[in-house]
């Protein structure tokens, strides 16, 4: 097995036992490492209150919220995640 379907496999059951659907959306968001950027990914959050566009994550939000670390990455992993929505 390649290493990407072997590391997609493990990024879903990690996810799994998180609680998340395997057709959740993501987004990148701000977690709690206080960087002007958003360098998390959490689900898209379904609460019509929540603006698409606002990165925060507020007690509306589902979880998990997963530091990254980086803008660039997080945005490239929510990207992956949603490209293998529903495919997993
Ligand atoms: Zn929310």
């Amino acid at each position: 097995m390649s290493a990407l379907p072997a590391g997609r496999r493990a990024a879903r059951d990690l996810l799994d036992t998180l609680g998340t659907d395997r057709r959740t959306e993501w987004r990148t968001c701000f977690s709690t490492d206080g960087s002007e950027a958003p360098t998390g990914l959490a689900p898209v959050c379904p609460d019509e209150d929540h603006e698409e566009d606002d990165g925060s994550v507020y007690a509306c939000c589902a979880e998990p919220v997963i530091e990254c670390g980086s803008s660039p990455v997080a945005a490239y992993l929510a990207a992956l995640l949603n490209a293998d929505r529903g495919a997993l």
